[in-house]
């Protein structure tokens, strides 16, 4: 989104070799009142998304809507606007005040968020188009092991840091840049984005959903709402008979086996881990945050202002031959290259500080992540991970209970079931 607005900010330079333009991949800037038509149908579709994860539990239904959330926010609107990619316009907002945030942007951050907090991951479950595109080449799933999958669980959060640094300092928006998906949604994109888009759903037909748990960044904001929301998808109406049946149905690995006997051991070990944690805490962040501070020259070369002067300094002192389009068009452009390397080194400046910030944030992740494992619940019988569960509505028909409860409460009053966990 912020690449098709910021599209027309400066004028295309005139090449005199009759370079020809390529066509843009990236959708234009949309008329205000049909943007205001996307955030409609995203509302609506978050609610009936709510309504048929938790009142209906109509895997059925969902796929209904899945489908149409495919075809409307993924090929019609190829996949822009788009609330993965969203938080990078809210981070840039943020940061650089001559910068305003499009209200459509701002609603499809906020509307998912707070429907999460609300009623779980229902944008998830059928209305992102990105899952709804792995959702339907699902074949078969292996179920990955509980430690990969927590390992690879913190990566979202590392891309959701090394995103707001980039959106936040004006250099990119990676995460649509190397979006997996949109290349399908806009039927055009570069070979390597084709490869990386290929192997993302040739996994994601074996593997539920890798890009969703192993690397979206909006996932990762989700996932921190989501435990909070009152009325979420729960394994059963009422009592589990602890069969079994719910988490061989889900392919995300979100329902957790009861851990009643090996849980106080883990208790013991887990109290000595965390005090561990607790003392090395301040470390782990310092080091983070040093660590961070050494790669801010590596982090920069993505900037295309730094790379751009780092060319132009190559051609200028004859260390390379030839010119790429963006030296031939800044040359074109007759500015002194003076002055891109003034603005390149103040970029540069911005991400000591920039980077120093993401390394501290790669270390809150791992030190949290570590807490996390260590703090065991007590769980008596299945349980649903809220934070990882995408509601689906796979598990929904598993559960005996729940289909006895179901069979009954059609002839009974739909009061009768526990809160959240109402439906057919
Ligand atoms: S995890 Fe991310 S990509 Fe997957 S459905 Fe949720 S928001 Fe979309
Ligand atoms: S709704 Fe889907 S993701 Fe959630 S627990 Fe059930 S099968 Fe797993």
């Amino acid at each position: 989104m912020g690449v098709a607005l910021a599209a027309e900010n400066f004028p295309p330079p005139e090449f005199t070799t009759g370079y020809q333009f390529p066509k843009a991949t990236e959708p234009g800037p949309r008329d205000a009142s049909l943007s205001l038509v996307d955030a409609a149908v995203l509302l609506t579709a978050l609610s009936l998304a709510a309504y048929f994860a938790l009142r209906r539990r109509s895997r059925r239904e969902l796929a209904i809507l899945s489908v149409f959330c495919l075809l409307y926010l993924g090929f019609y609107r190829h996949g822009c606007v788009c609330a993965v990619g969203s938080f990078q316009n809210v981070a840039l907002a943020v940061a650089d005040p001559g910068y305003v945030l499009p209200v459509v942007v701002g609603a499809f951050f906020v509307l998912p968020l707070l429907f999460a907090l609300f009623f779980g991951r229902v944008f998830c479950s059928a209305v992102c188009p990105l899952g709804q595109a792995q959702e339907v080449v699902l074949l078969r799933a292996v179920k990955v092991p509980r430690w990969v999958d927590q390992a690879l669980g913190v990566l979202p959060f590392l891309y959701l840091g090394v995103a707001v640094l980039y959106a936040a300092l004006g250099s990119a928006f990676v995460v649509c840049r190397y979006d997996p998906f949109v290349l399908f949604f806009r039927l055009g994109g570069n070979l390597e984005m084709l490869i990386f888009g290929v192997a993302v759903l040739l996994l994601a037909t074996v593997v539920g959903r890798p890009y969703c748990r192993f690397l979206c960044p909006y996932g990762a904001l989700l996932r921190l709402i989501a435990p909070f929301a009152r009325w979420r998808v729960r394994t059963t109406p009422t009592e589990c008979v602890n069969c079994h049946l719910c988490a061989d149905a889900c392919p995300y690995g979100a329902i957790q086996p009861p851990n009643v006997t090996d849980a106080r051991i883990g208790r013991l070990e887990g109290r000595s881990r965390l005090a561990w944690l607790v003392a090395a805490f301040p470390l782990i962040l310092a080091a983070g945050g040093f660590l961070g501070w050494q790669s801010a020259p590596v982090l920069a070369k993505l900037d295309p202002t730094i790379s751009l002067a780092n060319r132009v300094w190559l051609e200028e002192h004859g260390r390379v031959k030839g010119k790429t389009e963006a030296s031939e068009a800044f040359a074109t452009q007759g500015t002194p290259s003076a002055d891109l390397y003034r603005e390149a080194a103040k970029i540069r400046k911005r991400f000591d500080g920039g980077s120093l910030l993401l390394g501290v944030w790669v270390g809150l992740v791992i030190v949290l992540r570590m807490i996390s494992l260590s703090v065991r619940r007590r769980r008596e019988a299945y349980q649903v991970d809220p934070g990882a569960c995408v509601a689906c509505g796979r598990c929904f028909s598993a559960c005996p209970v729940g289909r006895s409860v179901i069979a009954e409460a059609e002839g009974a009053s739909i009061s009768a079931l526990t809160p959240g966990e109402e439906g057919r």
